[in-house]
Order: C-alpha cells, then structure tokens, then sequence
C-alpha cells in the first residue's frame, strides 16, 4: 500500500494513459484506436489487443454506452474511500465497440434504476480527493435520458 496520502488519484502522467486524462481534462472522452487495424482499445494498452500493433490515435468518442455490469459499494475498503461510501460502480462499453469497457462509477442514478444494457452517457466529474494543484476530472456516468 502507497504511504502516499493522495493514493487513490491516477497518474494522469504515464505515457500509456496520459491523453485519456489529458482528454478528460478538456471534457471529452477519448481512447485509443491502432493506426494498423482500427481495432479500438482500452486506454492504458502499450500493444493493440487484436493485432499487438503498437501505434495509436486517440479518438474523439461520443460519450454514450451501455451498462454491461455493476456493484453497489456500501463498505470502504481503503480509508480513503471513508467518505465516499456508498456509491455505484460499473463496467461501461462504449457504443463506438461495447467490447472496451470503462470501470468507472455511476451516478445520478439508484441501484434500483439499473439494468444489464441500460444506455448512459459520460459526465466527468472531479476525483473526491485531494491532489496536486489542479482537480482531476475523470469520465463517470449516468443513464441517459433520451
Ligand atoms: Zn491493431
């Protein structure tokens, strides 16, 4: 375990990942798609995942998807979470390839709301811990209205 007391917060500064945070700084929601084979791919991969192909664009995406799972967490399993208790969690797909999902929470929403499939769509919201100089925004969700 980090002794660091920011723990909790991502390294918007590793190479693999930093124009996913970078992105989300701007409110947009974007990841990775191989140059070689336009299989889209899961922020934080160094190598495509169909083809191992090893350069990337960064896609706009629309900010839309579905619900493929969640838990409704109601103890923190690290004290950082203390306050934060309870929340949602999921596993988004994102419309553009439902195959790369997001982990990311939920919200705007009850347990009670949700189902396999239900359509979301991105709010980004800043991290509930206390960081560097500047709040990290990262990609939540809630259903989508329409
Ligand atoms: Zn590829």
């Amino acid at each position: 375990m980090s002794a660091d007391p920011d723990f909790p917060l991502p390294d918007v500064t590793w190479p693999p990942a930093q124009p996913f945070w970078a992105a989300a700084a701007q409110r947009e929601l974007r990841l990775p798609r191989c140059d070689s084979c336009m299989t889209l791919n899961a922020a934080g991969e160094t190598a495509c995942r169909r083809c191992d192909g090893s350069t990337f664009t960064w896609e706009r995406l629309s900010g839309d998807g579905t619900l493929y799972s969640w838990t409704y967490v109601r103890r923190a399993f690290l004290p950082q979470f203390a306050g934060e208790v309870p929340f949602l969690t999921g596993l988004v797909g994102v419309v553009e390839d439902p195959a790369v999902r997001l982990a990311t929470r939920l919200v705007e929403c009850e347990p009670g709301d949700l189902r396999i499939d239900l359509p979301v769509e991105v709010v980004f919201t800043a991290l509930p811990f206390p960081g560097g100089a500047a709040p990290v925004l990262a990609p939540y969700f809630r259903p989508r209205s329409a």
